[in-house]
């Protein structure tokens, strides 16, 4: 569920119509709804009431700090993947005892940082890092809290850029090597392993890879105590799938707590999980002006819009279908035609969609990509030199630009002339 329906013949978010948004802020811009990102946090962490889990978002899906300062609002964690989003959930308020550091390829210099902070959880994601992680410790006389990441040799997600959970992915150890690993660990004056987490994937839809890699976790932490570790925390990661208009409702929380509930029966441990998608895919659009339409005398046309690649990556990188909506809501029983929706930069890439039944469009009409608050904004980029599109963030009937669009002349002054030019 979310806050973005139409009233009076446009579309609104919350008590706010997109038109004035657009007409204030300019277009491309993404859109964010306040209400639908508190919803759909409380209604993840409740899922698994009267169970207490730590609920740490997963940053890198939309890391604007007044996205994670509503979420840190609420009481959620953070789930980071480099220094410079540790630094912007604890910029947010976020506490570090509720913040996890994960990422395969953390520097000496990022591990450091994490310690010094004081976060509640290194995940470990091979021996080559724990051994560093071990020496940076030391060097400061500290214990490392850390969870080793597993891989559990489970397929899942929604293409094959987001899958993490099979062997000849990049991500985590085996389970043979967590065991090994966990005891190295213990033996280590310098480090304190918590327990074991994984991640197995993102935008997935289907419960049962879910299930089958948190029986093998479960196991594992079973042998763990039994070979006699402690074993405090269990972390299993995000990746539960949003719905993206064009295919079945993935399961909801509820189902995903079930589950848990079942494979974790009798089990003493706290549980992390790291939603990134789930908590803000549908709580942001990016807004879009037409800037016209192209037809070709042979037939296609093409609705060339102001928004691009460069704002929008997923439909290039992922394959990944976004509804696209009329903001003007169309004339009951106007016929719908036919359109490839594209943005101005050169190359084909830059295609959002091809053959889409849209209401007819002109020159001026706004359009809004939905779903986009995941892993839009935050993968965006200047491309083509074409500013950094801005974050707006909606509350009822107030809004704020929370990320300003750069001029062309703070652009160009970020890059000073080699002194010899
Ligand atoms: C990307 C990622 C997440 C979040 O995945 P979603 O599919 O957005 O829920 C969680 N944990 C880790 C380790 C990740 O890399």
């Amino acid at each position: 569920m979310n806050h973005f329906e139409v009233r009076r013949g446009e579309l609104w978010c919350e008590d706010t119509p997109l038109a004035a948004i657009a007409e204030a802020v300019g277009t491309p811009a993404y859109v964010y709804s306040t209400a639908t990102l508190e919803r759909h946090y409380t209604v993840f962490r409740d899922a698994f009431a009267p169970r207490e889990v730590l609920v740490a978002y997963a940053v890198k899906a939309n890391s604007n700090l007044s996205v994670l300062k509503t979420l840190a609002a609420l009481g959620a964690g953070a789930d980071t993947v480099s220094e410079g989003e540790v630094r912007r959930a604890l910029a947010a308020g976020v506490p570090p005892s509720r913040i996890v550091f994960s990422g395969v390829g953390k520097t000496d210099d990022e591990l450091a940082f994490a310690l010094d902070v004081g976060v509640a959880e290194i995940n470990i994601e091979s021996e080559p890092e724990m051994d560093r992680l071990a020496a940076v410790a030391e060097s400061k006389d500290m214990r490392a809290p850390i969870a080793i990441r597993v891989n559990p040799d489970v397929g899942a997600g929604g293409h094959a850029k987001i899958a993490t959970g099979k062997t000849e992915d990049k991500f985590g150890v085996s389970l043979s090597e967590a065991e090994r690993l966990y005891a190295k660990a213990s033996n280590s004056a310098s480090l304190k392993p918590l327990g074991v987490a994984c991640h197995i994937g993102s935008q997935i839809t289907d419960l049962a890879p879910l299930e089958a890699a948190f029986t093998k976790m479960r196991a594992l932490v079973e042998r763990l105590r039994l070979a006699g570790h402690s074993v405090r925390r269990l972390d299993l990661g995000g990746g539960l799938g949003v719905p993206y208009f064009n295919m079945p409702d993935p399961p909801p929380p509820a189902a995903l707590a079930e589950v848990v509930d079942r494979v974790m029966a009798g089990l003493d441990i706290e549980l992390a999980f790291e939603p990134g998608r789930l908590i803000v895919a549908n709580a942001g659009v990016l807004l879009s002006r037409v800037i016209h339409v192209h037809r070709r005398p042979e037939g296609r046309a093409f609705l060339v819009l102001d928004a691009a690649m460069n704002d929008l990556i997923r439909p290039a990188m992922y394959d990944a279908y976004h509804d696209i909506r009329p903001v003007k809501a169309p004339a009951p029983g106007a016929a719908l035609e036919l359109y490839d929706v594209v943005g101005p930069i050169c190359e084909t890439g830059d295609t959002f969609t091809r053959d889409r039944s849209l209401p007819p469009l002109a020159a001026g009409d706004l359009v809004a990509f939905m779903s986009a608050g995941a892993y839009g904004s935050a993968m965006s980029s200047e491309y083509n030199t074409r500013p950094l599109v801005p974050e707006v963030l909606v509350r009822g009937d107030q809004f704020a630009v929370v990320r300003p669009r750069p001029t062309y002349d703070e652009m160009l002054a970020r890059e000073p002339m080699a002194p010899w030019l």
